[in-house]
């Protein structure tokens, strides 16, 4: 745990939450500022800063608690469609640095922009950076 972290403290219930799940590596909270009803987040109780310094086993785990959550959010808030989405450092939108997996249901008239704006590479850009990645 870190000390000046609030998400280990939230995740480790040194400071009380709403907690929709736990398990001894998880903790799933609401969202205090939420997208839409029922935004929540993945905690793993062990501190890691970003989906870089996070164990394989954990990323792992995270995304099958991620598929049962969003079958329980179809089901019990009669959600539309379901977002994952995961941000590391701060030009990605990461706020707190401690990682999390955002749960976001969906509904037909949320109002929400969760997106980007797509590109036009040509087929040859588009070649050059699979190579640099394929490498
Ligand atoms: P990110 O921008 O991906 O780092 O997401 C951080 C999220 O944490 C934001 O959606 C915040 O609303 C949420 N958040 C920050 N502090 C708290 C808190 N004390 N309890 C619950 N959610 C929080
Ligand atoms: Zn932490």
């Amino acid at each position: 745990m870190k000390d000046d972290c609030i998400f280990c403290k939230l995740a480790n219930g040194i400071i009380p939450t709403n907690s929709l799940y736990e398990d001894e590596k998880f903790k799933v909270i609401l969202d205090a500022n939420p997208a839409t009803k029922g935004h929540a987040l993945i905690l793993p109780k062990e501190h890691a800063d970003n989906i870089y310094d996070l164990p394989d086993d954990t990323a792992a785990e995270a995304f099958v608690l991620a598929k049962k959550l969003s079958a329980k959010m179809r089901d019990r808030l009669h959600a539309d469609g379901f977002n994952i989405v995961q941000n590391n450092g701060e030009v990605a939108g990461q706020t707190v640095f401690h990682f999390h997996l955002h749960l976001i249901p969906r509904y037909a008239d949320d109002g929400q922009v969760i997106g980007w704006k797509p590109g036009k590479p040509s087929a040859e850009e588009l070649q050059k950076t699979a190579a640099l990645l394929s490498e």
